[in-house]
């Protein structure tokens, strides 16, 4: 008799766990998966889907304007939210379901249910009030990451993003907290759809960790769509005013009224709850799983991937963390999943590209660096009044030609950026994307097309 219920049990049903699951079973092994909300996990049931779907749906009313310098009269438009959060849902749940069949279809045994450790090979699964426990051989947690609300008077009135999903109604104004991709993607949103939106950030810039022309951009173009971004404002206190109105009162300045304030101030590991210290399982400092460069922990048969390791919050990084285990732990093929050079992008409006080394970055960690950027106004907006521009830049090693860093803001720049990853992670040289023709007429051409090094206007004065 097997010494194990399973050879493998997972803990969560998101991005990585799920690809671990169907990969192990796959391989031959037992496998089972808790899942405590629904199964698809962030991604698809609070995260990227169907946040994509609604930087679609808030992308028409610009659409709606464009279409009229093409000739187009578009009647009176009407945004449905009620409408819109019914398909929404639907779809989500049609996808949910996907993820679901595929488990069972692997073999894989799904507990709708917590999990917790009870000891190092045991598990404690909680179904609908109803506690069993179950024992495996080897334990993978991906349990993911949740909303962190900081510590302010009168928090208990703001949303999180898990509720910006499903608001009751759209409010008329709104307040988003939050400097990182999740508040300005946000906020784009709802402003798209016709809410009156202030964005605040404590910090004296949105999307710390992006190149600095590529933040500054994007402020501008924000500013230039009627958007107001507060920058080096952080609440004191938030306000709940008997008719239900939200205001947000800051250590200087005049308080902003709203009838909702989302805070997007930063994601924690999900670690609560999951009795790691009952299995020895250490934290990092950051408070997330610690793990090696195949994301096996401290304890020899426990792994985690994702973002309760908090390495890159991606879904592709979990799901290819996710496959690297597999490989390594089931197909006997020891593989670690290379965390450089992954694409990522802001689904703002416009949205943001970027792969590879900043501009700061590079001149940290190379000797001489060469910038190529442009700045343009793309051929779709020719008919509207306004003064758009997408950015586009090339952070080149000197030495060697190599294009260390590409970074777009602009209408399709994450689509593009998909693309320019791969020579980026190919380690291409300047003269080999030069050396591609481009295509005409295209926004993307301008990559291969970018001849002068860069030199801003305050350095040309300086000599
Ligand atoms: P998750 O997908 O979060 O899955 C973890 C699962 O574990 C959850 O379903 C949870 O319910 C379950 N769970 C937790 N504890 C337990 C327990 N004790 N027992 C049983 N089950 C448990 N990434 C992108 O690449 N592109 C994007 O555009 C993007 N947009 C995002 C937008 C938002 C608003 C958010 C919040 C995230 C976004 N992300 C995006 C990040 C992406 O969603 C995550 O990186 C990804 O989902 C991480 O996958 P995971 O498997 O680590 O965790």
């Amino acid at each position: 008799m097997a010494q194990y219920d399973y050879d493998l049990f997972v803990i969560g049903a998101g991005s990585g766990g799920v690809r671990a699951a169907r990969l192990a079973a796959m391989a031959g092994a037992k496998v089972g998966v808790a899942e405590s909300y629904r199964v698809g996990g962030t991604c698809v049931i609070r995260g990227c889907v169907p946040k994509k779907f609604m930087v679609y749906a808030s992308e028409f009313a610009r659409e709606f304007e464009l279409a009229a310098g093409y000739g187009w009269t578009v009647g009176e438009a009407h945004f449905d939210w009620r409408a819109f959060l019914a398909n929404k849902d639907k779809e989500i749940a049609r996808i949910s379901g996907i993820y679901t069949r595929n488990l069972n279809n692997a073999g894989v045994d799904l507990i709708l249910g917590s999990a917790s450790f009870v000891d190092p090979h045991t598990l404690e699964l909680t179904e609908r009030g109803k506690t069993h426990t179950v024992t495996a051989a080897k334990i993978l947690i991906a349990t993911g990451g949740r909303p962190k609300l900081p510590d302010v008077p009168g928090i208990e009135h703001v949303i999180t993003s898990n509720e910006a999903f499903n608001l009751p109604r759209l409010p008329k104004r709104m307040v988003i907290v939050g400097g990182g991709y999740i508040a300005v993607e946000f906020a784009c949103i709802f402003h798209g759809l016709g809410v009156d939106v202030t964005l605040i950030y404590r910090g004296a810039n949105i999307l710390r960790g992006f190149d600095e022309d590529v933040r500054s951009h994007l402020v501008d173009e924000m500013n230039k769509r009627g958007l107001k971004v507060l920058l080096s404002c952080s609440h004191e206190r938030i306000e709940m005013r008997p008719d239900g109105v939200l205001v947000s009162h800051f250590g200087e300045g005049l308080p902003v009224e709203a009838d909702v304030v989302m805070f997007a101030t930063g994601r924690e590991p999900n670690v609560e709850g999951l009795g790691l210290d009952k299995a020895g399982v250490k934290l990092n400092d950051q408070g997330a799983v610690a793990v090696d460069d195949y994301s096996r922990t401290n304890v020899e048969h426990i792994w985690a991937v994702g973002d309760v390791t908090d390495r890159l919050a991606l879904t592709p990084v979990a799901i290819r963390e996710a496959a690297a285990f597999a490989q390594t732990v089931f197909y006997d093929r020891p593989t670690r999943f290379d965390h450089g050079n992954v694409p990522t992008a802001v689904f703002s409006q416009p949205p943001i590209g970027a792969v590879g080394l900043t501009e700061a970055e590079a001149r940290h960690q190379y000797k001489q660096i060469d910038i190529y950027l442009t700045r343009f106004r793309p051929m779709r907006l020719a008919f509207v009044a306004d003064d758009e521009r997408i950015l586009m830049k090339l952070v080149v090693d000197r030495a060697s030609g190599r294009v260390l860093g590409c970074h777009i803001v602009g209408h399709d720049g994450p689509e593009m950026i998909q693309l320019a990853a791969i020579a980026v992670k190919a380690g291409l040289t300047k003269a080999q994307w030069d050396d591609t023709c481009a295509l005409h007429p295209t926004a993307a051409e301008e990559l291969v097309t970018l001849r002068e090094p860069y030199r801003p206007q305050e350095l040309v004065a300086a000599e």
